[in-house]
């Protein structure tokens, strides 16, 4: 589904991502793990053309689409959950949710208002509010429902928990174990290792802007050095 390789990516002179290589499979759910600053966000700067690679080349269902504007991306199928969300402070719930909703590569089950609703309830009770007046955990359901409403092939959340309460962060998790199960492709760059190994297949792990690490949730669960030398738990 989307297939990174060799990727490197400058912001000025400094180089912040060094030969990156990891795929996302067809239904998979991956992971880049790693701590601050090590170039996760990057990574999916780089992949929505927001920050356009230096050297490398980027792939997503059969297309090229390295260093393509982000809303060509966004036509070929990726959803993102922008770190911060991004959500339109003046515009309502509802309005929010169908301002870029789509279902131009004919999905047969689309994502719609009702099934966004009954996936996030709060969403539902709130939906003529204004998003500026949003709790952070009902912005964050806003960002993935919205991207969801645009029926993508995979989506990509940044930061997804950031800043929640634990009751929220379980909420979020379980909704996304609920979009697994409609075979959508997940790219997920999170913290919360112990979360993210129930969630996931498989997790990459970058330090530095290079990837140090790629393996199964067993074989992380299972390494205990690995954990500690770069994820710091
Ligand atoms: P965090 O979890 O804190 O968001 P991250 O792993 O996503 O961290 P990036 O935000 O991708 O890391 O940053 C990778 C490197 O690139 C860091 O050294 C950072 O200082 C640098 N960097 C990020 N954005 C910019 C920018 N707009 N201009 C210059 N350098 C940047």
């Amino acid at each position: 589904m989307l297939k990174v390789q060799s990727l490197e990516t400058f912001y000025g002179s400094s180089q912040a991502l060094f030969k990156v290589d990891f795929e996302v499979g067809q239904a998979e759910a991956v992971t880049l793990l790693g701590r601050n600053g090590m170039g996760k966000t990057t990574i999916i700067n780089s992949i929505m053309g927001i920050v356009p690679p230096a050297n490398g080349k980027i792939s997503f269902a059969g297309h090229d689409i390295t260093g393509m504007a982000s809303y060509k991306t966004a036509n070929l199928g990726i959803g993102l959950v922008p770190e911060g969300r991004h959500i339109f402070p003046n515009l309502t719930v509802r309005e929010n949710l169908v301002a870029t909703a789509s279902n131009h590569l004919k999905a047969k089950n689309p994502w719609q208002l009702d099934s966004v609703f009954s996936m996030f309830p709060e969403l539902a009770q709130r939906c003529n509010s204004m998003g500026n007046l949003l709790s952070g955990g009902e912005q964050q359901m806003l960002a993935i429902g919205r991207a969801l409403m645009t029926n993508p092939k995979l989506l990509i959340l940044d930061e997804a928990t950031e800043g929640l309460a634990p009751i929220i962060r379980r909420k979020i998790w379980s909704a996304l174990a609920e979009i697994r199960k409609s075979g959508l492709s997940v790219l997920v760059v999170d913290k919360n290792v112990a979360d993210l190994v129930k969630l996931a297949d498989r997790h990459v792990i970058i330090e530095k802007g290079k990837v140090v690490w790629q393996g199964s949730s067993n074989e992380l669960a299972a390494s205990k050095h690995v954990q500690h030398s770069y994820l710091g738990v």
